[in-house]
């Protein structure tokens, strides 16, 4: 670790190597390779890099769903051994459950959680509904709900709990423009509520600069850290239109280049011949 400050990072990820299959065969895959990467307590840090290059394999090993081949977790300085209710995990898909509604989905992570009589399950339940903007619609079914509400129930869930640490892979990649704007804005008026580390997968280098404190920027086959930038807006939670102002065209085209780099890469990777299962898809 190369923080000299006393406080351990939040989460610290070092030196982690990720292979699937057997590394003695042809037929592995080497998702990630001596990745290191650092996240402060209460920090927001965005994730980009082209389709294939380990975001997801990264942050399901920060989440404990799977082990690295080498290298070293940590959470609070303590060895990441599994999942644990310390981190709320929000994919791309809802996941909830068709037959109960949304106030039950969201009473489902606090079930499993334990601790918490019915009562109580159900009236943190509708707190953190109001917090993502769904009191009305607590007694609706996930058909009866649009794409965005689904979403914002799946973020609910994961709140409810009160995770410390949430992990997003790409939460509102299926969103339409609108909704993914009023979501991001929500999202980052919840973290400041909740004082949670969040580290968020993205395709849009928009999202990253608009939600990111730091934006961390992956190469394609292996996966690596390529630069970590900061991002420095001065008022992004203000009224005004951010993504129009020139630190932010700064941004976004400083990601833009770095992307189009190794999305470039990534296509010449994938054209050769060599070891089909590797190949990088561009998305
Ligand atoms: P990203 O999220 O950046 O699109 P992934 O983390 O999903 O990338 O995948 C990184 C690489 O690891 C890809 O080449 C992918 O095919 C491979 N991979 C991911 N999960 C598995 C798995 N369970 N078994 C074998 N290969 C995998």
């Amino acid at each position: 670790m190369t923080d000299s400050s006393a406080t351990p990072a939040k989460i610290s990820i070092d030196n982690v190597t990720k292979v699937f299959g057997d590394e003695r065969s042809e037929r592995h895959t080497v998702a990630l390779e001596d990745v290191s990467l650092h996240v402060a307590d209460g920090e927001f840090v965005t994730l980009v890099g082209p389709s294939g290059c380990g975001k997801s394999t990264l942050l399901e090993l920060i989440g404990g769903l799977s082990t690295p081949t080498s290298g070293t977790l940590t959470l609070d300085g303590e060895p990441i051994t599994g999942p644990g209710l310390d981190r709320g995990i929000v994919f791309q898909q809802y996941a909830l459950l068709p037959w109960r509604t949304a106030q039950a989905n969201v009473e489902l992570g606090l079930e499993i959680a334990g601790g918490l009589g019915r009562r109580e399950r159900a009236a943190r339940a509708r707190e953190v509904l109001d917090l993502v903007g769904l009191d009305s619609f607590r007694d609706r079914y996930p058909h009866e709900l649009s794409g965005g509400m689904r979403q914002r129930v799946a973020i609910a869930r994961s709140l409810a709990y009160e995770p410390k640490v949430l992990l997003m892979d790409e939460p509102y990649a299926a969103l339409d423009a609108q909704t993914r704007e009023l979501l991001q804005v929500e999202l980052l008026s919840i973290w400041e509520r909740t004082g949670a580390t969040v580290v968020f997968i993205t395709h849009g280098i928009e999202e990253a600069v608009y939600l990111g404190q730091r934006v961390a920027v992956m190469t394609a086959r292996p996966g690596r850290i390529k630069t970590v930038i900061p991002i420095e807006l001065d008022d992004r939670h203000g009224d005004g239109d951010i993504r129009s102002t020139p630190q932010f065209t700064h941004y976004r085209h400083q990601l833009w280049e770095l992307l189009h780099h190794e999305i470039t890469r990534a296509a010449r990777l994938e054209a050769e011949p060599t070891r089909p299962e590797e190949a990088v898809h561009v998305g």
